[in-house]
């Protein structure tokens, strides 16, 4: 097994998710095995307590893991299915020690960082990279991982001693270390300044780790000149100091690097041999060649809570994406804020009442997107009932398949102050309850979380068509409430399909419109399984539809 380490200073968000996806492309692209870990060393156990408006959304995996969204970059880039223990955390470590140290596993020893936590690191480490990814249940040949946060934090500290540790357990011949950092240009001579990257790696030799590789964010290409002062400065070979500077679109990011031939200066090190051909490679070039060609624009109204960071919807956006790419365009997504499409609303502003109406009329099809909450809900349910009553593509995703469901109740069946409980728990029409398996004292990991089957009941549907003619499908969960068996009935009669169950026929998963040329609610959130070159079906059943409407 073979690793190779991803680490990140000077300030966050420097995409150092993206670089090492890339990597992990580039060494897939030569015929490896690749996994990834992705270490995050703040105390949460998970994700699934964080707001996705500090740290971007929760990822879910199919074991029902609430991880970093780095871990879908990964998915999405590697074509692999990770597990939850590929994203380690601090409070992961520490509560396995705790655990282990309640046992009595160390015999009557003081129970220490070092050497007790950087271990558990390490064997966390080589167990997790050994975890099959790729659907053949073959062990990967190398792992990508990722340090979270910049080095030099307080609390990244004992896990960069467990990877200083680590590269002799392992053989300095199958670790490699590639730092990111930012070149940041400043003055009226746009001089590119190396002094942010030199600090860093100062910190980072000080504990005890040479970086093999830097990747530089930088706006422009790295000048000659600002390479080898880094070189010198930074102690690392010249043709080892690599310029990620802004590219077309993100799947440029494995050519960029390739062509500063760090596929070849990884398989040196880590003694790995490179075929005559790539098709892979080749897959990826292509890719980035048709985004950048793309011409026509499909224009979609995502009604939210969190509109100003992308991040809290990346999984969302990216589904978006592959499926405007599959139909051969580009995607613009307005953003909506939910609530601003309340009457209430308009005497509070009255100019973003208007605009926000304008911008969701204006677009080709509507998607509300999974959520928490009471913030927005109303506003969300004119958003369904508009695009229900004006024959628009919409796609509810969770929260959106719940709030299409309640529009329906409340306009269609008549029943006035239909709800869920979530909202609402006086509600005379409890239309979405509390699902019994929930827990409303314990917030972490007690929802129905991560892969279920879902049947189709009929053929005679978008989801068959979508789905490739299956019957069975598998997506991913994250949610507590559910659509109430007790109404199901009056809402087909009324017209809404309940055209998809879970296994025991007891869940709603997927809600379809009879006479609507695309109105689909999913209780799953399909966005995590999408690919670059495999949409997700949901996601394309709305873009196309959308499309049609150009
Ligand atoms: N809040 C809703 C529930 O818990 C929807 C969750 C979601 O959209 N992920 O069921």
């Amino acid at each position: 097994m073979r690793f190779i380490v991803v680490s990140g200073g000077v300030l966050s968000g420097l995409g150092k998710g993206v670089t090492a996806s890339s990597i992990g492309v580039l060494m897939k692209s030569i015929g490896y095995r690749v996994s990834a870990i992705k270490i995050d060393p703040y105390l949460n156990i998970d994700a699934g307590t964080m707001s996705p408006f500090e740290h971007g959304e929760v990822f879910v995996l199919d074991d029902g893991g609430e991880v970093d969204l780095d871990l879908g970059n990964y998915e999405r880039f590697l074509d692999i299915t990770l597990t939850r223990d590929n994203n380690l955390t601090t409070g992961k470590v520490y509560s396995a020690v705790i655990e282990a140290e309640r046992r009595g596993d160390y015999l009557g020893k003081t129970v220490q960082v070092v050497p007790h936590i950087t271990d558990e690191i390490q064997n966390w480490l080589e167990r997790v990279a050994a975890i099959p990814v790729d659907g053949n249940g073959a062990e990967p040949d190398i792992c990508i991982v990722e340090l979270g946060g910049t080095v030099g934090d307080i609390e990244s500290a004992p896990f960069v001693e467990a990877l200083r540790q680590f590269q002799f357990r392992v053989g300095k011949e199958n670790f490699v270390l590639v730092h990111v950092s930012l070149v940041p240009v400043i003055g009226v001579v746009g001089e590119q300044k190396t002094k942010p990257t030199q600090h860093t790696v100062k910190e980072l030799r000080a504990a005890g780790l040479s970086p093999d590789f830097l990747v530089c964010r930088a706006e422009e290409p790295l000048l000659p000149a600002t390479k080898e002062k880094l070189a010198l400065f930074c102690h690392v070979e010249p043709s080892h100091v690599l310029s990620a500077h802004d590219v077309s679109n993100i799947y440029r990011v494995p050519q960029m690097l390739n062509e500063q031939g760090v596929t070849e200066m990884i398989a040196e090190k880590l003694n790995l041999e490179i075929p005559e051909s790539r098709p892979l490679y080749d897959d990826w070039v292509a890719m980035a060649d048709r985004v950048d060609s793309l011409e026509k624009t499909i224009n979609i109204a995502m009604v939210g809570k969190y509109t100003g960071l992308t991040d809290s919807y990346l999984s969302v956006i990216k589904a978006l994406q592959h499926s405007a790419f599959k139909v051969g365009a580009k995607m613009e997504i307005s953003w909506v804020e939910a609530a601003s499409l309340e009457a209430k609303f308009e005497d509070k502003d009255s100019e973003k009442y208007a605009e926000s109406w304008a911008a969701l009329k204006a677009a080709h099809g509507v998607l509300v997107p999974g959520g928490f909450g009471i913030r927005g809900i109303e506003g969300k349910i004119l958003a369904a009932q508009y695009a229900r009553e004006n024959g628009v593509p919409y796609l509810g995703v969770c929260l959106g398949l719940q709030v299409a469901v309640i529009e329906f109740a409340r306009n269609v069946l008549g029943l006035e102050g239909a709800n869920s409980t979530e909202f609402d728990d006086k509600t005379p029409h409890p239309t979405v309850i509390f699902m019994p398996e929930g827990s409303k004292t314990h917030m972490g990991a007690t929802m129905r979380l991560g892969s279920r089957q879902t049947n189709l009941h009929t053929e005679d549907c978008h989801a068959f068509r979508l789905y490739g003619g299956a019957k069975k499908i598998h997506e991913r969960h994250r949610h507590r409430y559910e659509v109430n068996p007790d109404m199901i009935a009056d809402l087909e009669a009324a017209g809404l399909r309940f055209v998809g169950k879970d296994t025991e026929a007891q869940r709603m998963e997927i809600i379809e419109l009879a006479d609507h040329p695309y109105y689909f609610g999913t209780q799953y959130h399909p966005e995590f399984k999408s690919r670059p070159n495999r949409p997700s079906p949901p996601f394309l059943g709305l873009v196309e539809a959308a499309f049609k409407r150009l």
